[in-house]
């Protein structure tokens, strides 16, 4: 069995990046798994423990980091969040595709540690849709999204390191063009395994 695709997503909060990594895992054809993080943020309302986080302590979060038990981490808005390695190396292993949606330090890491990995980074129609999202959602204060909106331009400085970038200003076809990226990705992977096993 060929090994799963490991797919890493990030964009600036507000880009719609949850929305679209839900579209994605609806399509079973994506044969995707998606990897929960662990962090120290609070849970916020609407969140469910163990689906959208697994939410954790600052002292659980650095043993987690001492123990070797994760892939990458990054602190971000003053909260760690990480990605727990046993799960992803054993989908990939059983030949699932792996997303993990996280922050640009982290999508680095990754790819650094892992060269195959896929980095798709998302971004807004424009730095004012940004605000626009993060201020109707109204899941943050506005010192909050100050924070946010001040993350991203870094983050947006990052997205040229990445495989591939995807504007997110219709939902379904940005996420229409992130499965071709996919199915790209894995046909071409499909065709490298097959060219290595063929005899000559
Ligand atoms: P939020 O607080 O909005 O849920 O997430 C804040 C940021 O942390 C988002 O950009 C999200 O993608 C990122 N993030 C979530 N989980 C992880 C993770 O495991 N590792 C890293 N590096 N970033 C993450």
């Amino acid at each position: 069995m060929s090994k799963g695709v490991l797919f890493v997503i990030s964009g600036p909060s507000g880009t719609g990046k949850g929305t679209v990594c839900k579209e994605l895992l609806a399509n079973d054809d994506n044969n995707l798994f998606l990897s929960i993080s662990s962090t120290t943020r609070e849970k916020r309302a609407g969140e469910t423990e163990g689906e959208t986080y697994n939410y954790t302590t600052a002292d659980k979060f650095k043993s987690m980091i001492e123990n070797n038990e994760m892939l990458e981490y990054a602190v971000y808005s003053g909260n760690y969040y990480g990605t727990p390695k046993k799960t992803v190396e054993k989908m990939l292993a059983e030949g699932r595709n792996v997303i993990l949606e996280i922050e640009p330090q982290g999508a680095l890491k990754v790819k650094s540690i892992l060269p195959d990995a896929v980095l798709i980074f998302i971004i807004p129609p424009s730095m004012a849709e940004l605000k626009k999202r993060l201020v109707e959602r109204n899941r943050e204060t506005d010192e909050q999204i100050a924070a946010r909106l001040e993350a991203a331009k870094w983050e947006m400085e990052q997205a040229q390191k990445y495989n591939c970038i995807v504007v997110n200003d219709e939902l379904d076809a940005c996420v229409g063009e992130i499965e071709e990226i996919m199915r790209g990705n894995v046909q071409k992977r499909a065709m490298v395994d097959k060219l290595l096993h063929e005899k000559y």
